[in-house]
């Protein structure tokens, strides 16, 4: 009961500051369904419970993400997918019609992500890091850092109104060591919408209990019933925190930090605004 109350009080908080100040509008950018329900799905919940706005982006429509399937035929399961995992997040979900696979950073390709950034009237644009094992990642990386300054730019995309701010532009955690690893500047405690955000990318029916078991070599283990099934997905993401997110955890949270169990982090890519504190805080409410 105490929790409840304490939840709706939290709630209700969050919705006068958003009366006060407005939103934050955040747009997050994939290069398949399914990439920014991990990357940020914990986090983007939050956001849009205390009523701010976020929007999912994936630059493919995912065609060539499973073994058996291909094509239109998959692209609109996949879409379909999208869908029901942007409504269960509570986010607005967009695919691309570009092919699976084949993603290039070509200009017509830049000038689409620009006028999405703008459309969306965004204060943080989050993505990939260009040093990704994936193609299609690496080049979701390119697009988004062409976009970063472009956005402000009246002559480029007229035809959309250029962002009057350049947005904070931020990169996603990811594995990777070279040329340098991931170095956290802000992190959220997603705990308490951990089993909604896994909920949430299930909806990827496709991709997480067929394709991605496929590739591993493990088809055979993915259990039947929702219930197991999102145990093994709960169980396959790799949220405990590193040590350098527990760091940056202690940082905005203090010392409560150190025992996160689930956590998203992000880096600030360093060709957008360049947020203080204060801004941080402000774009990301719930580190308040
Ligand atoms: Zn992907």
């Amino acid at each position: 009961m105490k929790r409840t109350l304490f939840t709706l009080l939290f709630l209700l908080l969050g919705f006068m500051m958003v009366a006060q100040e407005g939103p934050v509008n955040v747009i997050v950018l994939g290069a398949h369904p399914d990439d920014c329900d991990g990357d940020a799905g914990g986090t983007a919940i939050l956001l849009a419970q205390m009523g701010h706005r976020v929007k999912f982006v994936s630059l493919t429509n995912g065609d060539a993400g499973h073994y058996a399937r291909g094509g239109g035929d998959l692209a609109r399961t996949r879409i379909a997918e999208a869908r029901e995992a942007g409504r269960r997040f509570g986010v607005e979900y967009e695919v691309l019609d570009n092919h699976d696979g084949e993603l290039m950073p070509t200009l017509e390709n830049r000038l689409k992500v620009i006028r999405l950034i703008r459309e969306w009237d965004a204060d943080v644009v989050i993505g990939p890091r260009p040093n990704d094992y994936h193609p299609d990642h690496r080049y979701t990386s390119i697009l988004m850092q062409d976009a970063a300054f472009m956005v402000i730019v009246p002559n480029v995309a007229p035809e959309v109104p250029p962002l009057e701010k350049n947005p904070v532009f931020l990169y996603a955690e990811d594995r990777f060591r070279k040329p340098y690893p991931f170095e956290p500047d802000i992190a959220i405690d997603i705990g308490e919408v951990f089993d909604q955000k896994i909920y949430a990318m299930a909806a990827h029916a496709s991709q997480y209990f067929d394709w991605l078991p496929w590739t591993r070599g493990q088809l055979q283990n993915v259990p039947e019933g929702e219930e197991a099934r999102l145990a093994m997905l709960a169980k396959q993401r790799p949220f405990a925190p590193g040590p350098e997110v527990k760091e940056c955890l202690i940082r905005w949270y203090g010392e409560r930090g150190a025992s996160v169990e689930h956590a998203e982090a992000f880096e600030i890519c360093e060709y957008g605004k360049q947020p203080d504190e204060k801004e941080i805080r402000r774009l990301f409410p719930m580190l308040k």
